[in-house]
């Protein structure tokens, strides 16, 4: 049974139609559409494309902010999508396609895709990380997502990884994982490492603030030693929050994901994580990059409604 698999970003808006756990068309992509109204017409126009060629069961929706799932609402609010918040995106969209619809936070749904299209779904327990420009977490449990008593667990972007209020984070508090661990957090470390470094000492120095992340990379891999700091220190923070997660629950696997995940060295985490974490966790659990890609979001949003549709059934 095919379904249409959307996820809904702050900079993209993207669908697929899904079928056992894979991609049957090609992705169709527009730019997220500013305000609530416009997204939602974005989301039914590119439901009108699919239905021209195929014939769907259901739509399943991944999107940042915090999701209320059992009404399909969007409860927590989200810097990326202003005015998102509020939006019981589910009833509008079931409405006006007569379809079942299923609304689950991105990286909630991002973990179920890794979980029903991986060789993990005998597991126990799994989390999946994404690293973006912030941290994602989404946890599965005895083969359910676990939301938590307010939809909102796996809000792990914000444990606090460091007492000494150096970072603000985007939520207001200080020292939040993703502060140091996402991309941005990445680039806050270049930048405090390049300051008062000269040009001859580092050629990262150069660029000031139009550092980026990708300059960070291509100076590790030219043997720059600031670079390779930076590079390294990104890896301690990466590894300060799977410890933690680690040593809550004691997952069989963490898989990493998101835009930041292919510059992971795995290696290097795998190493800093078990020098770390109890031997007892850290002997079996394993650390692994996705097998869905930026396509997690849409597989396993997807996966969600066709679940429902054949638990109703
Ligand atoms: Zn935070």
């Amino acid at each position: 049974m095919p379904a249409l698999g959307i996820d809904l970003g702050g900079t993209k808006l993207s669908a697929a139609v899904i079928c056992d756990q894979r991609l049957v068309t090609d992705v169709k992509q527009r730019p997220t559409p500013s305000g609530p109204d416009k997204i939602v017409e974005a989301i039914l126009d590119l439901l009108a494309e699919f239905k021209q060629e195929h014939v769907l069961v259901g739509v399943g929706i991944a999107t940042a902010g915090i999701v209320k799932v059992d009404t399909g609402e969007v409860i927590g609010s989200t810097g990326n999508l202003p005015g998102w918040e509020g939006t019981p995106i589910r009833k509008i969209i079931e409405r006006k396609t007569m379809l079942p619809v299923h609304v689950e936070n991105d990286a909630n749904a991002s973990a179920y895709g890794e979980f029903t299209a991986s060789d993990l779904k005998g597991k126990y327990c799994l989390v999946v990380v994404t690293l973006g420009t912030g941290i994602g977490v989404g946890i599965i449990i005895d083969g359910k997502l676990f939301r938590g008593s307010h939809w909102a667990a796996g809000e792990c972007g914000h444990i606090k990884i460091s007492m000494e209020n150096r970072r603000l984070c985007t939520c207001g508090l200080f020292d939040c994982w993703e502060a140091y661990g996402s991309g941005r957090g990445l680039l806050t470390t270049g930048k405090e490492l390049i300051a008062g470094v000269k040009p001859e000492q580092s050629k990262l120095a150069e660029l000031g603030d139009s550092l980026t992340n990708q300059a960070i990379i291509e100076a590790v891999e030219n043997g720059d030693l600031l670079a390779q700091k930076a590079f390294t220190m990104w890896h301690e923070h990466i590894c300060a929050g799977l410890i933690n997660l680690a040593h809550t629950l004691d997952p069989d696997c963490f898989v990493l994901t998101g835009g930041m995940e292919q510059f992971v060295d795995y290696p290097l985490l795998r190493e800093l994580v078990s020098d770390r974490c109890l031997p007892r966790i850290a002997e079996k659990m394993e650390i692994r990059g996705s097998v869905l890609g930026k396509n997690g979001g849409m597989v396993g949003a997807a996966e969600l409604v066709l679940d429902r549709i054949a638990a109703d059934a």
